[in-house]
């Protein structure tokens, strides 16, 4: 794992802070539907973490993708939804402050890194998941601008996201070589958002999806040509593979505390559940495999932090980790009785989340594939 600088660990103990304050006393009422989890953006903002990894002459703060592993971890072991809801406003911030026109950057960055608007990527849709290269969403040039038409689905802050990146096809027919990506604004015309996706599973995170109807994209706000988005999107989401494989960790972090201190209180035959060695094992096991799990997510982001492939660590990290997670939290929950199910402890909330963690970013048959084609020149 690589070092995190002093102002790195200043931004996780904040982290933990806005936690406590800000998310912890809020998630039920999220989980619920009762209330809004971007009311804590303003919150997100003030201490940085939606700037995060945006360069500093940006108006981020510059910080390593270690030290942003660690902040997923901390933000998901209270929500995941929320993790990734701030996460993915931070990418977009992130993404247009690096590659964006300089104009097109002036425009969103300040208000996103602020918490005044939100932000999301968009690849899937309602015919292509796993299979990206699929998508059909037409980008079509007209003069200096481009039309967009077509359907984005199960797209985290979809529901309010203001300022949003498209992966649209340019040619049809010709795949990952003419995807293109693109600026979009959700407040234009054209830009049609739907309902929250009718699923109970990490609320916080605000799925739901949008149509383009003869969306105008200036020229200036085509962000990656075709040729080059399909690459992109690929070399970024080794980083989302892995910051995923951390909040899953913070997951099971979470449930084993909860878990732990409930077998210090409730006694079974005589003394509290933590004394019947048969019911501690349970919390061995987590425990173990937890610390094994983030050897490897620390080992992945300090491949992307040295600049290394991180391909085949950030998918064995991820397939790793949501494993173990769906395995000990819905062991940790049983150990709990049905204490366990209660909405106050946040066991099941998570227990659904990771299966969110199994698709996101990479389902766990896409990136058995990617080790094992990994293999090839390894074994
Ligand atoms: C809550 C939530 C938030 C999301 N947020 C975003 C987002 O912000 N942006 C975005 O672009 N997308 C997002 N997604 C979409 C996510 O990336 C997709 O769900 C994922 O890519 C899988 O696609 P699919 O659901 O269409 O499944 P499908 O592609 O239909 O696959 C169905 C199942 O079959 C398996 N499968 C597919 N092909 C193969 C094969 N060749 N061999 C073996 N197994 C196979 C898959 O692994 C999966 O288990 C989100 C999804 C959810 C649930």
């Amino acid at each position: 794992m690589s070092e995190l600088t002093c102002d790195e660990r200043r931004l996780v103990d904040a982290a933990r802070d806005f936690v406590a304050a800000h998310v912890a006393p809020h998630v039920q009422a999220w989980d619920r539907g009762l209330a809004d989890s971007r009311s804590v953006l303003p919150a997100a903002a003030a201490v940085g973490l939606l700037g995060l990894e945006v360069p500093v002459a940006q108006g981020g703060l510059g910080l390593s993708f270690g030290c942003k592993r660690q902040v997923a971890e901390i933000l998901a072991g209270a929500d995941f939804g929320l993790a990734m809801s701030v996460i993915n406003t931070h990418n977009v911030a992130n993404h247009l402050a690096r590659m964006a026109a300089a104009d097109v950057s002036r425009r969103h960055v300040p208000a996103l890194l602020a918490g005044q608007r939100t932000g999301c990527t968009a690849l899937t849709e309602p015919g292509a998941g796993s299979d990206f290269s699929a998508i059909t969403t037409l980008a079509r040039k007209v003069g200096d601008e481009w039309r967009l038409d077509g359907s984005k689905a199960w797209i985290v802050n979809g529901t309010h996201a203001d300022v949003v990146v498209v992966y649209a096809q340019t040619e049809p027919g010709s795949g990952a070589r003419g995807i293109a990506a693109f600026v979009v604004d959700g407040s234009r015309s054209g830009f049609v958002r739907q309902a929250r996706a009718d699923s109970t599973a990490a609320r916080g995170i605000d799925a739901g999806g949008f149509v383009l109807e003869g969306y105008r994209a200036r020229a200036d706000e085509l962000l990656h040509p075709p040729g080059e988005a399909f690459k992109a999107a690929l070399a970024s989401i080794n980083g989302a593979r892995i910051y995923v494989a951390a909040m899953c960790c913070g997951m099971v972090h979470e449930s084993l505390r909860v878990a732990s201190a409930y077998g210090a209180l409730r006694h079974t035959f005589g003394k509290p559940l933590h004394e019947h060695q048969g019911w501690r094992w349970s919390l061995a096991d987590a425990a173990i495999d937890l610390a094994a799990a983030r050897l490897m997510v620390d080992a992945a982001a300090a491949l992307i932090d040295d600049g290394n492939d991180s391909q085949t660590a950030a998918a064995q990290a991820k397939v790793f980790a949501t494993r173990m997670a769906g395995r000990h939290i819905a062991a940790l929950m049983h150990a709990m009785g049905a204490e366990g199910l209660r909405e106050q402890h946040p066991l099941l909330r998570h227990l659904a989340a990771v299966q969110v963690a199994t698709l996101v970013d990479g389902s766990t048959e896409m990136l058995l594939d990617r080790v094992a084609r990994g293999l090839r020149n390894t074994v």
